[in-house]
């Protein structure tokens, strides 16, 4: 199936990124279309759809990364910060490989980010 798909190639360095964070199963590099400065998105680097299909053992090693990608923001002088999972296609999912949103936010600074339980 991956060969198409666009994370994949990302995860094999395929296509160049600039890498931000990597673990033996994740890696994180900024989104292509930041919604705040420094906009990170971590992927696994098996192809997994979305977190119904990633195995509940490889949780705690991506709640580290999300740590660890989540203290470089901080550092960089983020104050706060978004985790954003979309899953599925209703629910704003655009590529089908699963990947988790982290978006620093800073006091005064607009971010594009929306709780759609909060209209
Ligand atoms: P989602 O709506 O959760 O599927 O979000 C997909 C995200 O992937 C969007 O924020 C895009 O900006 C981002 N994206 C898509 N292609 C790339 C790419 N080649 N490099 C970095 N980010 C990408
Ligand atoms: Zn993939």
């Amino acid at each position: 199936m991956s060969e198409e798909c666009i994370f994949c190639k990302i995860a094999r360095k395929e296509i160049e990124i600039e890498v931000i964070f990597e673990s033996d199963n994740f890696v994180a590099f900024p989104d292509a279309n930041p919604c705040s400065k420094g906009h990170t998105l971590i992927i696994p680097k098996k192809h997994f759809v979305n977190y119904l299909d990633l195995p509940a053992v490889l949780g705690s090693e991506l709640l580290d990364v999300i740590k660890k990608v989540a203290e470089i923001q901080l550092r960089e002088g983020a104050e706060g910060f978004n985790i954003i999972v979309n899953n599925g296609k209703e629910a704003g999912q655009v590529v089908m490989h699963s990947h988790t949103h982290l978006i620093p936010r800073r006091k005064g600074e607009k971010a594009r980010v929306s709780f759609p339980c909060a209209n």
